[in-house]
């Protein structure tokens, strides 16, 4: 009899694990790869140490392009598993001429339950905006540990599981309301990689995805030395770890009392436009960091650049209607598709406006407009309107009776491959983003932007910047390499 009991326990054991529900085992399968359950479970700190590079989201040669990255010294991430914080240092180094300059940059990136915070060089600590800190909340998960760990409690709600290619994979509904897809191999049942779904201002829905690669042995767990972090397309992580402490001194990451006692930041600040007439029909609306300029036609207005975000967008063309409520603005010039310089130009669509642009970026905003932003509903999502747009290949001339407006496209240029600028022969103005910023500490971009000065015989009294105040054309002079003159 006893034998025959211990038999029929055995048999309900066992079927009781073959008959684990799909989703339920393949969180079982990776949990027992990595290490087993029970040291899963154990875990309170991981520090990692490494090596890599960040890419330049949004801020590359074109659109598509890739080329432009940060490397990564001193890269040094510590996550305390059980208490949802994080922090990553590290000291990146552009491989490409950036607008700040060369020298490396010290950072310090933090999460602490939902408070994100960036701690400068000199040990002053700041709030990032919300969006920011559920972004590092998520990238806490972004390790096969955290999200297996996760994943195995009994409050997350596992769904959907499913077999592609050589992954199964799951989603995690986590107790703290995010959201994951975690895929293992279907041999080795490591994990792959997981996924988070966020938003972005200029891209919309995106998912950010960090595969797991180079598995090796750190006290008694399977960890990645390789890990590959993507936001939609594009790569903005790649570490490779050359040292792992799994419940060494993780340090202290508490966030600092600046950040947890500043307020909430849930979106840009207000908007502030102000409103300069600089010639007869042309309008500097400045106010905060990036600028546009209004344009006066006979018949119509036009803005060059409606920069950000929605509440800058739409801040700018009201100010526009308010100037001249009588004509119609109907068009915006974008000077280039740096996403700080383009996330208005859905608020631009939204509000009917035709988009003039370099013909390198024709297909990237018309994938812009197309794309679904349902997790933060924008001007466009909310009153959609199809993309109106014309675009420049080396040069574009606006001219009725009462103005003429020359776009160029800036060729050459180390800061992007897409760049337009407008001048005004008659008023002698140059309109520029980004090539020469008056005030800035460094202006790397100005030898370039004086060759194609020169290539068209401009003549400028004046240089009307989209970040910066006004400056005469000799202090643009002053800014130019002597070399380059
Ligand atoms: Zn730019």
């Amino acid at each position: 009899m006893k034998t025959s009991w211990l038999a029929i326990f055995a048999a309900a054991t066992l079927s009781a694990c073959a008959q684990a529900p799909p989703e339920q085992q393949i969180v079982n399968d990776a949990a027992d790869a990595l290490g087993g359950r029970v040291r899963v479970q154990a875990v309170r700190t991981i520090v990692m140490e490494g090596t890599g590079t960040n890419g330049n989201l949004g801020q590359d040669m074109t659109p598509d392009a890739t080329g432009q990255a940060f490397t990564l010294a001193h890269y040094k991430r510590a996550i305390d598993v059980a208490g949802g914080r994080m922090r990553i240092e590290q000291t990146r180094t552009p491989t490409f001429t950036y607008f700040q300059g060369q020298p490396p940059q010290a950072q310090v990136l933090g999460i602490d339950g939902s408070v994100g915070y960036n701690v400068a060089p000199n040990g002053t600590a700041t709030r990032v905006a919300n969006a920011a800190a559920n972004d590092r909340r998520a990238d806490v998960y972004h390790h096969p540990l955290t999200i297996v760990r996760a994943a195995m409690d009994a409050a997350t709600i596992l769904s959907n599981p499913r077999t592609h290619d050589k992954e199964r994979i799951v989603d995690a509904a986590l107790a703290n309301g995010l959201k994951f897809t975690l895929a293992i191999d279907i041999a080795t049942k490591l994990p792959t990689r997981v996924v988070s779904m966020t938003d972005n201002l200029n891209l919309g829905d995106v998912a950010i995805e960090t595969t797991f690669a180079d598995y090796q042995d750190v006290n008694g767990l399977k960890l990645p030395a390789h890990l590959t972090t993507k936001t939609d397309r594009w790569t903005t992580a790649d570490i490779t770890v050359s040292k792992q402490l799994v419940d060494g001194d993780a340090g202290d990451l508490a966030a600092p009392q600046a950040a947890t006692s500043a307020a909430p930041i849930t979106g840009p600040p207000p908007a502030v436009v102000s409103a300069q007439e600089i010639a007869k029909g042309v309008w500097f609306l400045a106010g905060q960091s990036h600028h546009s300029v209004l344009v006066e036609f006979a018949d119509h207005l036009t803005l060059i650049e409606t920069p950000q975000h929605d509440t800058r967008a739409l801040a700018v063309i009201a100010k526009a209607k308010e100037l001249r409520p009588d004509k119609p603005l109907t068009t915006v010039v974008n000077t280039h598709h740096h996403f700080d310089h383009s996330g208005g130009i859905r608020a631009a669509v939204s509000e009917g406006l035709t988009v003039i642009t370099q013909k390198a970026n024709a297909a990237f905003y018309q994938d812009a407009i197309s794309r679904s932003h349902s997790i933060v509903l924008d001007a466009l999502a909310k009153n959609p309107k199809p993309l109106k747009i014309e675009t420049v290949d080396e040069e574009m001339v606006l001219k009725d009776g009462a103005m003429t407006v020359n776009l160029y496209r800036i060729t050459g240029s180390p800061h992007a491959d897409t760049l337009l600028m407008a001048y005004f022969p008659k008023e002698r103005l140059l309109v520029e983003a980004d090539v020469f910023s008056p005030g800035s500490a460094v202006n790397p971009y100005t030898a370039n932007l004086l060759e194609n000065i020169k290539r068209h015989d401009l003549k400028i009294d004046r240089i009307v910047p989209i970040h910066g105040a006004i400056a005469p054309y000799a202090e643009f002079l002053k800014a130019v390499p002597a070399a380059a003159k």
